[in-house]
Order: structure tokens, then C-alpha cells, then sequence
């Protein structure tokens, strides 16, 4: 059957990455189709339900900042959330949330059924329909034929997904889901380069088998102490439109730790291990290692760290994060068993390890399209990448640029210096993948200005000319802009006297006797001043009028939770002032790289003074640009001054 409707973008795949695309076509007002396997299961998280972490929290911010959906839904759904490196330094301050998988999954599609011009359809994608090198449709199981210009792909671990347990295996996209087989072969057809990966995930528990007695409680922030001393500090949120007030019920999560009894079971099952005998041939992700793994590697550890962690307020269900495991159930059974508070754990769902289909994704576009299809973009675990995270900041831009193509907007395309979604995309086009990608803050070069709290600043207005970002956020991101202005004139422009303060009292407020004429802003530079500072130094000098108390100044014009937001802004501003500038100007330095365009069709080989290696590099990467092509792996300096040569030389 041949739908008559016609779709603008199609999006293929209901994971984190389809989610995310479906809504950003549709807040650009396209006609979008969101496919897939089960309705049931949008939104749904194959591995860990937690959200967020170092690099990922990040992530996170920015699509938030882009008006999508994956910070919204962990704050209804969020049951433990935690500021990690909080002692650290804002740049690398992360927030990490454990969700509720139920309330996550139903606050995704509720948001999705109620996306204006976003259809839902189940059913599974066997082919997409290509016409001249360009993508006009795709076709379902059952022979449903769908049109549309632009078709977003999305299929996660599914294609050609093969699940391991020991040396057991069958077909499937994950456990209990199946394979996505026809359309795995489709793509073999349309000769799109592959390879395989694998990644893994651990045996899940039943809760009311756990002694808890004899671990360790870790409370989460906002809750109370294990002795009951007051929260470490407030629940934080995700959304910059977040309330805490939006959280259900909080919970801790355990510590648990392995043995050298438990490594001596583990070991036992090496000879029925796919990792180990070779049945699994893809590659795995070294910073997320299997516990076998571990073992393997760091032999004279005697004992590995568990966190239990609730899977939801209506479930038993824990994840030991930290046993993911591919071997037989049997070993399994007993390695679990011989953890101190889990000796009578009944495990409910196996650990298995999945191999799947990826593309390389050096042949997209910064845009996500294919190079070789028109109008198909690929987003998501199928580019190589592992984690909620990292599927949705890509399924955000792929599925803007789908609907950019066909309303003739201007792509998405983020700069390494603008987000940390920039430098994912950077480094999986220019630099491809060898093992699943994950972020951390180390892979991006301007990492103080890529910080959680500044993604709006970043972001918001560039998601709004695209038309990404709606009414709601535009207004609050405008007020708080605003604020920020009028705050920063206010802490450059006030000024307090040497003699406003005697000795005693500015060493209390300050820190340190006033030996001339201080800006407010100055003082907030000084160690262990903050915004509450200059509130209390404001009340000591009688500044009661709102030109002067920064706090109430702020919360008549913004309420509470925006002047959170804008103090905290103005401190890590204020206080990295000095770093933020350098950077900026290493940023400034570098943009004449990026204003170097490179012809996507240019044959490097027909260089030779850039030497047969770099121009194979070159030539497979297809940098758009001079800074692109300083990210590629392998090209030097010099090679970068040859290009900038001749192509300054064309232009
Ligand atoms: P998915 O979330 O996999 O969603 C794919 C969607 O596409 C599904 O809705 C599926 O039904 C649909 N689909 C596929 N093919 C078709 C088709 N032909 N027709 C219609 N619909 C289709 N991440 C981590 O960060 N850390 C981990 O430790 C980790 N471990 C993992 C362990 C396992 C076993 C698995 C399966 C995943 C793990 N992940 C882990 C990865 C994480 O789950 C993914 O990175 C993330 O879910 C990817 O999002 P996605 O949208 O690309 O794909």
C-alpha cells in the first residue's frame, strides 16, 4: 500500500536519537512521520536508567538549550540526582540523574503524541527507497510505502543485532526486541560502509532478594545525610525550565563490591566466553568494560565497585552498574552470589553483550546526511557512538537539518568551540570511530567555555532563528539575558569606597582589608566571596534600595529559580573571567581556520607535496573546512599551512 500523505522528514527509530529528531522536525513545523518497532518502547533505555555524567550532563544542557526533550523528561522522571566534580570547577561540573525508566518512557510519549505535525506509526523499516541517488520514502514489513524528501535513520543496536549470553546466541536489537535484518541488508545493498561494535550490560536484580543491611547507602543531593544531616545541597535540575518540584520521590542507591571469590567464578566461565573465544569479532568500549574485562586487565585488583541502582518507584528491579557481563548465566548466577548482600539475589534478566551494524561516519556530512544519499541522514548508536546522551544530541541535529533541507533554512552545524554536541559530530565525521564513542570533557579543547551552565547562553538563540526553540523558552532565556546584562554593568559600575569598610569588617565580608576602590565586581574575583557576599556586604554598608541588593534586585524582576540561574552565571563569569578571555581569544586566533573553506569534490592526491598519507586522510575525511581538516587525525601543522596555502592561492 502507498500512504497518500506526503511527509516532510521520516524518522526511523524510537530510541533517544528518533525521539529527539521527530520533535525537532516538528517544532520547525514539518510534516514528520516518527517509525517504529513498538510503540511501547519510545523513549525506552536498553542499558542503565541514568541520565547525564561528566561530558553527557553536558550533552544534555545543550539539547535542553535547543528546546529538546531529553532534560524535561528526566526531571519528571528523575529518582536520585547529583552534581558530580562539584569541588572540580565549573567546566567540568556534571550533573547525573537516575530515572525512573516507566515515568521517562511516558513522558517522551506523551510529549510525542502531542507534538503538533508529528504522526507515530509501529512497524518495522525493511527498505528505504532511493531515486537517483536521493531518498524519496521508506517501506515497512508489511509493505507500507511512506514518501518523504528526507529520511532520518535511527536504528540503534538493531541492525543485524545479535545478542550473547556465554557462548548462546540468537537474533535481536536488544533483549527482547528484535533484529532489524532486511534493513541491515538494505543498506549492504546500498554499499553505505560498516563495520560491527559490541557493547554490554549487566544481570538486573530483584530488590527484595538484596540484604541492603550490609551496604553502603548513597544518598543522592537534596536528601538528607546517612547520619540525617541536612542535604549536601539542593535538588538539582536538568531543564534551565526545570523545577525541582517536578521530581517524584527520591531515592539512594547502594554501594556493593566484588571479591576475589567473585574473580575466581568470573574466571571460570573464560572458556565459554564470546569475548574471550572469539565469537564476538566487534569492538567494545574500553572506558566501559565488562566486569570480565576488568579482571582480565587489572588482574592484581582483588575487589571492583557496584552501584545498585533502583530501576524505578514501581519496581524492584536494581542495576548493578559495574558487572555488565557477557558470560554464561550459570557463572553469572553464582559471581552474583557471591557478593556480600547479594548471597540470595535472584537475578530477573541476564547480562548479555550485543554485536551490531554501524556506519562509518566519516561519509556524513557535518549535517548528518550521508554523503552518498541525499536527503538520508544517520543519527544515533548506528554512527558509532554509545550512551542516551550522545544518540540525542545527534538525533537533535539530524533531525533539524532534515527539516532545514526541506524548508531551505540554513543546516545546523556546530562548531567545537560552541558545543560540546559540535565537537561529537566533529570528531565522528573528520575522525570516524574504532570502538563505541562516548563524550568526556577531555575531548573537547574549550572545555571553559563548553560548561552545563552557560548551554542556554551558547545555544537557545540559535536554536530559536532555526526554529527549534519555542515561546516559553525564548521568553525566559530573554529575561534572564537581560538580567545578566543589567547585573554585569551593575558589579563593573558599583563601586565601594577603601574607606567604606574598616579593617575588621572587610576581612569578615571580603576576606582582606579594602586597600583602595573596590568595583563589586572585583570583590567577587576575591577567594570565597559569592553572590551572598555582596548581599551581606550590601546589607552592612545600609544598600537597601534594589539599585544596590543584588538578591532583591534579582528577585522581583525574576523569581527564584531564574536569579539561581543568573547568580550563578554571574560568579563562574566573573571569577574565570581571565581564562574565559584567553580562550576566547585562542577561539578568535583559530576562526581563520574555519574560514578557510575546503571543495568537497578536491582530490588531495593531486598535492604532492602533502605526502600520500595525509591525502588519503583528507580524502576519506572530506573536511569542509581548514579547521575540520586540523582535526583529522594524523594531519600536522605543516600539512595544514600547505592547504592554506593553495587554497588562499584559489580563492
Ligand atoms: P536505540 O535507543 O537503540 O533505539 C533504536 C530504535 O530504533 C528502537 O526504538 C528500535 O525499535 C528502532 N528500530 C530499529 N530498527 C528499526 C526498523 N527497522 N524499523 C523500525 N524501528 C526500528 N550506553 C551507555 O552509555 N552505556 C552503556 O553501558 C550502554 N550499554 C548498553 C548495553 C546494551 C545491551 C545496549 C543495547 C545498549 C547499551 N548502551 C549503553 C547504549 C544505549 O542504549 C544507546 O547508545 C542508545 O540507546 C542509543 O540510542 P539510539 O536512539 O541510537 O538507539
Amino acid at each position: 500500500m502507498d500512504f497518500a500523505y506526503r511527509f516532510d522528514v521520516i524518522v526511523v527509530g524510537g530510541g533517544h536519537a528518533g525521539t529527539e529528531a521527530a520533535l525537532a522536525a516538528s517544532r520547525m513545523g514539518c510534516r514528520t512521520l516518527l517509525l517504529t518497532h513498538n510503540i511501547e518502547t519510545l523513549g525506552q533505555m536498553s542499558c542503565n536508567p541514568s541520565i547525564g555524567g561528566i561530558g553527557k550532563g553536558h550533552i544534555v544542557k545543550e539539547v535542553d538549550a535547543l528546546g529538546g526533550l531529553m532534560a524535561e523528561a528526566t526531571d519528571h522522571a528523575g529518582i536520585q540526582f547529583r552534581i558530580l566534580n562539584d569541588s572540580k570547577g565549573p567546566a567540568v561540573r556534571a550533573t547525573r540523574a537516575q530515572a525512573d525508566r516507566l515515568l521517562y518512557k511516558a513522558y517522551v510519549r506523551r510529549t510525542l503524541e502531542n507534538a503538533p505535525g508529528l504522526l507515530l506509526f509501529q512497524q518495522a523499516v525493511d527498505d528505504v527507497l532511493v531515486e537517483g541517488g536521493r531518498v524519496t520514502g521508506v517501506c515497512t514489513q508489511s509493505g507500507i510505502v511512506f514518501h518523504a524528501p528526507t529520511v532520518v535513520l535511527t536504528a540503534g543496536t538493531f541492525l543485524n543485532g545479535v545478542v550473547h549470553v556465554g557462548l548462546q546466541q540468537h537474533s535481536a536489537g536488544r533483549a527482547g526486541d528484535p533484529s532489524a535484518l532486511r534493513l541491515s541488508d538494505r543498506l549492504k545493498e546500498l554499499k553505505l560502509p560498516q563495520d560491527r561494535l559490541k557493547t554490554g550490560t549487566p544481570p538486573r536484580i530483584d530488590g527484595r532478594s538484596i540484604n541492603f543491611d550490609v551496604l553502603e547507602r548513597q544518598p543522592g543531593d537534596g536528601m538528607p545525610g546517612n547520619d540525617g544531616s541536612a542535604p549536601r545541597r539542593p535538588l538539582p535540575v536538568f531543564s534551565f525550565l526545570g523545577d525541582a518540584a517536578q521530581h517524584p520521590q527520591q531515592l539512594p542507591c547502594w554501594i556493593a563490591h566484588t571479591s576475589t571469590a567473585t574473580h575466581d567464578i568470573l574466571r571460570e566461565g573464560f572458556d565459554r566466553s564470546p569475548m574471550f573465544t572469539g565469537v564476538i569479532g566487534g569492538v567494545g568500549p574500553r572506558y566501559c568494560p565488562s566486569i570480565e574485562d576488568k579482571i582480565n586487565r587489572f588482574a592484581d585488583k582483588d575487589s571492583h565497585q557496584i552501584f545498585l541502582e533502583p530501576e524505578g518507584l514501581t519496581t524492584h528491579e536494581f542495576y548493578p552498574n559495574g558487572i555488565s557481563t557477557s558470560l554464561p548465566f550459570d557463572i553469572q548466577w553464582r559471581a552474583v552470589r557471591s557478593i556480600r548482600g547479594l548471597e540470595n539475589a535472584h537475578i530477573l534478566r541476564p547480562g548479555y553483550a550485543i554485536e551490531y551494524d554501524y556506519f562509518d561516519p566519516r561519509h556524513l556530512h557535518a549535517t548528518l546526511e550521508t554523503r552518498a544519499i541525499q536527503g538520508l541522514f544517520f543519527a544515533g548508536q548506528i554512527n558509532g557512538t554509545t550512551g542516551y546522551e550522545e544518540a540525542a544530541g545527534q538525533g537533535l541535529v539530524a533531525g533539524a537539518n532534515a527539516a532545514a533541507q526541506v524548508l531551505g533554512r540554513d543546516p545546523l552545524v556546530l562548531q567545537r568551540h560552541e558545543a560540546y554536541i559540535g565537537v561529537l559530530v566533529n570528531d565522528l565525521t573528520t575522525r570516524g570511530v574504532t570502538e563505541p564513542y562516548r563524550m568526556f570533557t577531555s575531548r573537547a579543547e574549550y572545555r571553559l567555555q563548553l560548561r552545563e551552565d552557560n548551554a542556554d547562553l551558547r545555544l537557545t538563540e540559535r536554536g530559536r532563528a532555526l526554529g527549534l526553540v519555542n515561546d516559553t523558552r525564548w521568553d525566559f532565556f530573554q529575561r534572564k539575558r537581560d538580567a545578566l546584562e543589567t547585573q554585569r554593568q551593575r558589579l563593573a559600575s558599583t563601586w565601594v569606597q577603601a574607606g567604606a569598610l574598616d579593617e575588621a569588617s572587610a576581612t569578615r565580608l571580603v576576606g582582606a582589608p579594602l586597600t583602595r576602590e573596590y568595583a563589586l565586581a572585583d570583590l567577587l574575583k576575591r577567594p570565597g566571596v559569592t553572590w551572598q557576599t555582596l548581599d551581606d556586604l550590601a546589607a552592612h554598608l545600609g544598600w537597601d534600595d534594589s539599585r544596590h541588593s543584588p538578591r532583591a534586585a534579582q528577585q522581583d524582576q525574576l523569581g527564584a529559580a531564574l536569579a539561581d540561574q543568573v547568580i550563578e552565571q554571574l560568579e563562574i563569569e566573573t571569577r574565570y573571567a581571565g581564562y574565559i578571555r584567553k580562550q576566547a581569544e585562542e577561539i578568535e586566533r583559530l576562526a581563520h581556520l574555519q574560514g578557510v573553506a575546503l571543495p568537497a569534490d578536491f582530490d588531495y592526491a593531486s598535492l604532492p607535496s602533502l605526502g600520500i598519507e595525509a591525502a588519503q586522510r583528507l580524502n576519506q575525511a572530506r573536511p569542509a573546512t581548514l579547521h575540520d581538516a586540523a582535526q583529522v587525525s594524523g594531519i600536522t601543522p605543516a600539512t595544514l599551512a600547505l592547504l592554506m596555502v593553495h587554497f588562499r592561492k584559489r580563492r
